[in-house]
This record gives C-alpha cells, structure tokens and sequence, in this order.
C-alpha cells in the first residue's frame, strides 16, 4: 500500500461519510456477481451498496472505475470492499427487488417500468424520449435513450402501469417513495399533463409520496396542476450555476436562463413549500469553483434545497470519457453546503419524496448528518 491510499485508509475509517465521496469519485472494481444499471436519465449507471446502513451509488463500468483502488470481494456470502487489495469495509449488495421477477397483466416485465433506487425509492422514467437527443441541444451528461435502445425499459409508461408496479413494489420491497422523471416533450404542458395522470393514478391507489422532476415549464401556473394531481415535491435542475459550462454541456438549459430558473424555483416554493424543491448540482463540468458555493447559496436562501452530485460519466454519452472531481473537492463543497442547509433550515430530513429523501448518489445527506 501507497503513503497516499494508507492516508486515504486512515481518512476514510475515521469517517464513512469522506468514504462514500472516495467511492462515488473512483468508482468500484466489481465483479459478475453484482447487478448494474446501464443507462437512464440523470446519473444512471453504476450498482447500489449499503454503506453504515446507508445506501450509497457507485459508478462501475464508468472507463475511470477499472483502475479504482476500490473493489468488492464476495466470500463466503459477505461482500468486502477492498482498498488497494487490502480489507477496509464489510458492505452489502442488496438483492435484486422481488417485484423485478414480475410482469404487469399485458407481460411487460416490472423493471422495464420502475427501477428500485437506493433502499426505499421507486423510479420511473415516464417518457424515455427527449427532443434534444439527436439535435445539439442535448445534455451531455444524460443517459436517457440508451437504455431504451438496449430495450432495458419501455418508451411511455402508463399510469396503469405505474401504479401496478408501486402497489407490488411497497408490499414486497418495502418501497416508501417515488420518483418520476421524463425526456423534455416538444410542449411543456403535455410533459405536465402526463406526469399529473401519473401522479393521480398513483394516488388513487397508494399513499406513497411522489417527486417529479421536470424542465420549468413555459406557463408555471401548471405547476399546481402537479401539486393537486398528488405530487409532493419537485425537481427543477439548472445542473450548474457556471452559465458559460452550462452553455456546452445542457444548451436548451442554458437558452433558458438563470432568471427563468429563479422564477420557477420561487413559484414552485410557493406551490410546494419550503424544502420540497430541488436542484441537482453537477460537479466535474468543467464549472469554475466558486459557482458551486453560489449556487448552492443562491438555492438555500429561496428554500431549494440544492442537490450536489459528482459527474457520473455514463458509457454511450458524450462525456463518457470524463472524471467525477477528486474527493477532496466533494468533501469540501459538502462540508460548506451542509452549514449552509443549517442556516436555512433546509433537511434532506424533511424532504418528503425523491433523491433528496433517497440521499444514495450524494454525500451531502450524509454530511448534514455530521
Ligand atoms: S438519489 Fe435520485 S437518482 Fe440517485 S438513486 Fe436516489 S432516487 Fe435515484
């Protein structure tokens, strides 16, 4: 072992918390035994651990993770995760749900519909198509239609459909919340429109609490069209607060504006409530440093609670070949944003549904904790 990773060693015993950015800026050597997801939108790809009793995503089959100082050695039905060969921690690979054994009564298989997300969260993309694919507007970092092309998931789910799989997957795999996302439609009111028949099917049979997450449609006013259709909280992504990043990596974004950005982050606290909506904040863009504090601060203050990730570089995307930002990097915006959240009262804790409530593809939950 390396003066460097016997450091890292030390540093990651004394704190899980420094292990989880370790892990999600490496990645982890897996080997065959482990189940993995391809593609998606948003930071798809990559296996879920349980870490300290929390889970945690870790990228796998990104080019970067083969030459990991992380891998996880199954021996004798334990999972051991392994820091340059040598043992640092016992983890767990949770089985692949029940309800991915099942098909809905028109024999589409369940996890071509929902995937299970972290330990309690269920996920669907309602429409895996986005206008800006094939055009270059597309953003960079996304995954959306590679796993449609791999014919792992279905072009539109049906509300039907949705709320069969919710009621299976909250009776036998104990999932608690939900999170529905879709590819941006070339009208922002039939993207809301759809998600609000998803949101009322599923509430009109379960109690499970929904996330949306969408583009900030033209009229904001649909916003509450969600809110009545049973959605709880809701995800709005700028993705970076560096305009000029923002600019090459998500250009229908960056066309849209910051200003529109806040407009529709302030009607959807009014609509929603204080800490039930988020942004996604994708560090390793290439963003210069400070607009991440920024950002983070701009958010907090309105009542958004801004969700920080590191890069998930998915293979098949344009940004296949980038890094996620060292770990020391995340550890520091993480400890910043967390004393942020404290002063503005904002909680992973008090999210009711979605990535915040889930907390598995960032650290920050985990540093709020501390
Ligand atoms: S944080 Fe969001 S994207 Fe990540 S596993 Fe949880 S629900 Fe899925």
């Amino acid at each position: 072992m390396t003066l460097r990773s016997q450091n890292i060693a030390a540093a990651n015993i004394k704190n899980g918390n420094h292990l989880k950015a370790y892990l999600q800026s490496f990645g982890v050597r897996i080997n065959q035994f482990v189940e993995r997801r391809k593609g998606g939108a948003g930071p798809a790809e990559g296996i879920t651990l349980i870490l300290n009793g929390r889970a945690v995503t870790v990228p796998v089959t990104c080019n970067f993770a083969s030459k990991s100082p992380y891998a996880i050695q199954y021996k004798s039905g334990t999972h051991t995760l392994l820091e340059n060969g040598s043992p640092l921690s016992e983890v767990k690979i949770p089985s692949p749900p029940h309800f991915y054994s099942l098909k809905t009564k028109d024999g589409i298989p369940y996890s071509k519909i929902a995937l299970l997300h972290g330990s309690n969260c269920l996920a669907s993309t309602v429409f895996q198509k986005c206008i800006y694919w094939n055009s270059n507007k597309r953003c960079t970092f996304c995954g959306i239609e590679l796993s449609l092309k791999s014919k792992a998931t279905i072009l539109k789910k049906s509300p039907q459909q949705l709320l069969e799989v919710a009621k299976v997957a909250s009776e036998l795999d104990g999932v608690q919340h939900i999170t529905l996302t879709t590819g941006a439609q070339a009208h922002s009111s039939d993207e809301i429109h759809y998600l609000s028949s998803c949101c009322s099917c599923i509430k009109s049979g379960s109690n499970l609490p929904i996330h949306v997450q969408l583009m900030p449609p033209a009229d904001l006013k649909l916003l509450e069209l969600l809110k009545k259709s049973g959605a709880d909280t809701v995800g709005i992504h700028i993705e970076s607060f560096d305009l000029g990043v923002l600019k090459k990596v998500a250009p229908n974004k960056a066309e849209k504006g910051l200003k529109y950005y806040i407009k529709a982050w302030k009607e959807a606290i009014n609509i929603f409530g204080i800490n039930q909506v988020s942004s996604f904040l994708i560090l390793g863009l290439g963003e210069k440093k400070d607009s991440v504090f920024e950002g983070a601060s701009l958010l907090s203050e309105l009542g958004v609670y801004p969700f920080i990730v590191p890069l998930r570089p998915i293979p098949g995307t344009p940004l296949a070949t980038h890094k996620p930002p060292h770990p020391d990097d995340m550890i520091s915006i993480y400890q910043q944003t967390s004393t942020l959240l404290k002063r503005h009262g904002l909680s992973w804790r008090n999210s009711k549904a979605g990535c915040v409530r889930c907390g598995a593809c960032s650290a920050l939950p985990d540093f709020e904790d501390e």
